[in-house]
């Protein structure tokens, strides 16, 4: 295990009024360029106005980029789900990426019992961790595809 290596997930309320592509593009555009000077890596995942987003990198710059981010009025209602070391970078690909889930990925709501009613309340660490992970295994066949 790489020991500075560091993750966390959290969650929270989109305040962004139509939350298209369009809409989380500035904060794509700025982020990708801010994680990648510090070794961050992640996935924001856009869904039922709601964010989803995994952050890992040294402990520091995680926790920097995560005290940003609470600051953010784009947001509100943001719960950390997890924070803990990581043997390994689970989003190495990107210095940030954002996915917005469509009626084509109903497949992984529904694998994940999610999809009757998305309840961000109701996510953990490990859900909002598997859900990601099962977002970037899509979003790499669709790239490569
Ligand atoms: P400043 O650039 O000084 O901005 C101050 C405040 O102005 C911000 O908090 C925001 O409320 C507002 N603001 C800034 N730009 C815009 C804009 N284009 N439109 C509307 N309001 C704006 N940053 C990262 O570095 N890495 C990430 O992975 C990351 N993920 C994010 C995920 C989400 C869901 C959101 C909402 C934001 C994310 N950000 C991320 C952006 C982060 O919240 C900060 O805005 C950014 O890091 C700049 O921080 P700052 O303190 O310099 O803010």
């Amino acid at each position: 295990m790489t020991p500075s290596l560091h993750r966390i997930v959290y969650v929270s309320r989109n305040l962004m009024l139509r939350c298209d592509a369009a809409d989380v593009e500035p904060v794509v555009a700025a982020s990708v360029e801010r994680n990648g000077r510090v070794g961050v890596t992640g996935l924001l995942l856009v869904h039922a106005g709601t964010f989803v987003q995994a952050l890992e990198g040294g402990h520091r710059q995680v926790m920097e980029t995560y005290g940003r981010i609470l600051r953010d009025k784009r947001h509100d209602q943001c719960r950390l789900l997890s924070a803990e070391p990581a043997a390994e970078r689970l989003f190495g690909d990107w210095a940030m990426c954002a996915r917005r889930l469509s009626a084509d990925d109903r497949a992984i709501l529904e694998t994940l019992a999610l999809r009757q009613d998305f309840d961000p309340a109701r996510l953990t660490g490990p859900t909002a961790l598997k859900l990601l992970q099962a977002v970037r295994r899509i979003q790499t066949t669709r790239v490569a595809a």
